[in-house]
């Protein structure tokens, strides 16, 4: 459920995201930050190593008033030439994903962890990670899902800081500030390992009865 903004509400925001070390992103000139400013320090961001090996920063995109947000990990090759996420091969099998939970591309939010892609499309590393997060927790604050379904570990682990084994945790309904959170397979996994793919139309399936509710 959406709350009013009030108030107390706005100072509970305040008090959130400075928990999460993302107080200098609640406000910009006086005004309470919005998700296009948001993007518009991110698109400048030169914080860690990625950006000097980065065509561009990959924000994310979508509805921005989604009940549904995709978490994944970060830019591959075709995303990094596009600015766009998940626009590649992983990028078809996560629009086919969507189309499972009865949406399309656009009814939902897509972003990942990192917004530039490592080299190579390695691992993130912990410290990329550590600094890059931050953007991405203010990013859910603004646009308040009420489901977030993260694809593979490192959107898992990032978000509920903790270091599991995606086999281990996916499909397992848990939560995040609020939000019902739903861990299932990174498509590029996917591609690589097709047996999964009947457990992932499983999760997409759990999507679905969930916006139901
Ligand atoms: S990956 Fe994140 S922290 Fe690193 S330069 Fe890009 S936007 Fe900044």
């Amino acid at each position: 459920m959406r709350l009013p903004i009030t108030p107390y509400n706005v100072r509970n925001f305040i008090h959130a995201l400075k928990d999460m070390g993302v107080d200098a992103y609640l406000f910009d000139k006086g005004d309470v930050m919005t998700l296009s400013k948001l993007q518009k320090e991110v698109r400048q961001c030169m914080k860690c190593a990625l950006a000097a090996t980065r065509t561009n920063v990959v924000f994310g995109e979508g509805d921005v008033n989604a009940k549904l947000v995709f978490v994944g990990e970060a830019p591959g090759e075709d995303e990094d030439i596009q600015g766009r996420p998940f626009v590649g091969k992983a990028g078809k099998l996560l629009d086919q994903l969507i189309e499972r939970v009865g949406l399309g591309r656009n009814d939902v939010y897509i972003c990942n962890v990192l917004k530039c892609r490592p080299p190579g499309n390695r691992d993130p590393e912990e410290q990329e990670r550590d600094i890059c997060k931050k953007y991405l927790f203010a990013q859910l604050e603004l646009i308040d899902p009420e489901i977030i379904c993260t694809l593979g570990r490192h959107a898992y682990n990032t978000l509920l800081g903790v270091d599991e084994r995606i086999t281990r945790v996916r499909g397992v309904l848990t939560s995040y500030r609020g939000a019902q959170l739903l861990p299932t397979y990174h498509p590029s996994f996917l591609l690589r390992n097709q047996n999964k793919i009947k457990e992932a139309w499983e999760d997409m399936e759990k999507l679905k009865q969930l916006l139901r509710k």
